[in-house]
């Protein structure tokens, strides 16, 4: 369906919509209650979830550190009324949770300047009113008010979502779940219901979907926003949206569109390190909350019941000792955690990922699943606007620790440090073009603002977004490798070509080797390391070593013949520091300064060759430069030769790639 809306128009298309509803997929949603999530009777062939079924999670032993928990919120009022009423003795507990649920929903929701959390807030009215529905307590009255406060709010964000969109935002992804459940719970009882249902629905299909699939399994704006809101709410369109009219969306993604939300699994397990703390990247204002990872995981795990990510959800509630949800959505857990599910351990997963190729170009290298093992990360794609950063190329090194890190915190949105810092390219492990006649200037790539691609046609023909590529990459058993350009991160007249190579190799060594050619001699290519913890630093200079919790990172720059390797305080740009303030505390682990390498060498061309052992800080701790493997290099006939301790391998001169 086309974006039309004013509201003289809702209103017209809200006329017609009972003839346009025998055509489309509003017309088939059930008109039993519940009907959200799960039914009362078999459904989907007997596999689809029904109310007996959790009334039997919920009372199981197992349950027990949860069930406390399910209640206070609307949607967790609504589901313990809904599972208790089956009991006698309970019924009064059942009263009291769907009163508290009922007069909630008594109130209309305010939708004035709505964000993500109005669509979040409107999608629990809308299941409430569908968990409800046949409670004694819910009576024809009190329904009539909040069928008109649901719809009263599904309109606004109809509104708001004609009003302007991106779809690589939270809000949209917020709004269309917030409709599209409104519809669904409505429908057949409230006149504007198939309309919603119908929006919603066209929404995601036309417009979200697509975002999703570009970004394959992976999201943007970091674990934060993106386990919190974007895979979560999508999760909730697709299972109500199952329920509801009996269309698999789940399946269809599997078998048409690349099985993105299934990856959406993986990029949850390959991110989180063994710590319980997560990948760094984007905004990520939580690096740690698993509540976020189990909504998202779960969810699909109910859908495609896949045995090593049931294994993964069980690690998660063993590590956080049975409390893997959060008070107020500890509903989800009912919904989703089918704890007969055949499981496997995540140590059968490949130890090696790519993500959106196309869109992101994330890889992630593990080592292995051990707890002291190592994770590689490398992104070099596109940009895509809210809550991500100005960042093509940075690799992230984490062994028992983060080690070498994109620095800085969620300490602000609109304040300095992360407009001046955190946000750009300065705070991550990648290149800076500087110019020396402008010595303030950060020397980073394209900061822009991406907000109103709302098709992913538009979000394609956005010449902007467009900041990188991964041009190769291959996974052998030994070797990693990825290549990738991001020149068109960079603004005009810094670069005429940026590539970086990675390769991981035999689970120890991180080669990085950076191409620049910068569109002026008098430019300066700087290849930026930071560091987590104070690194120590070996006598010629070309050698650095970070250690932190048992796990040690030690960098050797091997490339340029005359290499710089100069370091530089935390927060600094342009020789200014930005102080690490804002509205939220500042954390451990943040940063404390990085090296920059550059090349004394003059002209244009630069290549930088840095390999990064990654290993354990050794038992005697005055031994902190201890001998390290065997790296050397060599330049002929058109080659670079990198030995490592045995290995040896070979990458173009010119260009990139890899020889054999
Ligand atoms: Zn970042």
């Amino acid at each position: 369906m086309k974006r039309y809306l004013s509201l003289t128009l809702l209103i017209a298309v809200v006329l017609v919509a009972g003839l346009h509803s025998l055509l489309s997929a509003a017309s088939t949603v059930v008109r039993e209650h519940p009907r959200l999530f799960f039914r009362s009777g078999a459904w989907d062939n007997g596999r689809g979830l029904t109310l007996a079924e959790i009334r039997s999670r919920y009372g199981r032993e197992d349950a027990s550190v949860v069930r406390g928990q399910l209640n206070g919120s609307l949607a967790n009022d609504a589901l313990r009324a809904l599972i208790l009423q089956a009991y006698p003795d309970s019924m009064q507990a059942s009263v009291e949770a769907a009163q508290r649920a009922i007069a909630k929903l008594s109130q209309p929701i305010d939708c004035n300047n709505p964000t993500t959390t109005q669509g979040e807030v409107l999608g629990y009215y809308a299941m409430a009113y569908d968990w409800l529905h046949g409670h004694p307590s819910f009576n024809e009255a009190s329904k009539k008010v909040a069928r008109e406060n649901i719809a009263t709010a599904a309109q606004s964000l109809i509104r708001a979502l004609g009003g302007g969109s991106h779809i690589f935002h939270t809000r949209m992804y917020g709004w269309a779940t917030g409709v599209a459940l409104a519809g669904l719970a409505l429908a057949g009882e409230h006149p504007d219901a198939d309309f919603f249902t119908e929006y919603g629905g066209d929404f995601y299909q036309e417009r979200l979907f697509p975002a999703r699939a570009l970004q394959d399994g992976a999201v943007h704006n970091s674990f934060g926003y993106g386990r919190k809101y974007t895979m979560w709410l999508t999760g909730h369109f697709i299972s109500c949206w199952h329920s509801a009219t009996a269309e698999n969306l789940w399946k269809t993604i599997d078998t048409e569109q690349g099985g993105w939300a299934r990856k959406e699994m993986l990029f949850n397990i390959y991110g989180r390190y063994p710590d319980g703390t997560y990948l760094r990247f984007g905004d990520s204002y939580s690096l740690t909350s698993d509540f976020y990872t189990f909504r998202a995981v779960s969810e699909r795990v109910a859908a495609y019941r896949d045995p090593v990510c049931q294994g993964f959800l069980q690690k998660l509630i063993e590590q956080n000792a049975g409390l893997v949800v959060e008070k107020p959505t500890a509903y989800v857990y009912f919904l989703n955690y089918d704890p007969e599910l055949k499981s496997v351990p995540i140590g059968t997963l490949p130890t090696r990922k790519l993500f959106s190729r196309d869109g992101l170009g994330m890889a992630v290298w593990k080592s292995g699943w051990e707890d002291n093992g190592t994770t590689v990360f490398f992104k070099c794609g596109n940009y895509f606007g809210n809550h991500g950063h100005f960042d093509q190329g940075h690799v992230d090194i984490y062994r028992r620790a983060p080690l070498l890190i994109d620095s800085g915190h969620y300490l602000t949105f609109g304040g300095e440090f992360r407009t001046e810092y955190w946000h750009r390219t300065v705070a991550h492990n990648t290149i800076l073009i500087t110019d020396p006649a402008l010595p303030r200037e950060e020397g980073g790539q394209r900061v822009f603002s991406s907000q109103s691609d709302d098709t992913i046609g538009k979000y394609l023909a956005n010449s902007q977004a467009e900041t990188g590529d991964l041009l190769e990459y291959v996974e052998r058993d030994w070797f990693s490798y990825a290549a990738g350009d991001f020149t068109a991160a960079y603004p005009a007249g810094r670069a005429e070509s940026v590539t970086r190579e990675v390769a991981f190799v035999d689970n120890r060594f991180v080669v990085v080797l950076d191409k620049v050619r910068t569109s002026r001699p008098e430019l300066t290519a700087r290849v930026l390391w930071h560091c987590s913890t104070f690194p120590q630093r070996a006598k010629e200079g070309r050698r650095f070593t970070v250690d932190r919790q048992g796990g040690r990172a030690v960098a050797t720059v091997l490339l340029p013949d005359k290499a710089v390797v100069a370091w530089v305080d935390s927060f600094e740009v342009g020789g200014r520091k930005i102080q690490p303030a804002g509205k939220y505390a500042a954390v451990d682990g943040m940063g404390v300064g990085r090296f920059e390498i550059t090349d004394e060498a003059p002209g244009t061309d630069h290549i930088f060759l840095t390999v990064i052992e990654v290993t354990d800080v050794p038992a005697d701790p005055n031994a902190w430069d201890p001998p390290v493997g065997e790296v050397s290099v060599q330049i002929e006939g058109g080659a670079i030769r990198i030995q490592l301790d045995g290995r040896e391998f070979r990458m173009r001169h010119t260009g990139i790639g890899l020889l054999h």
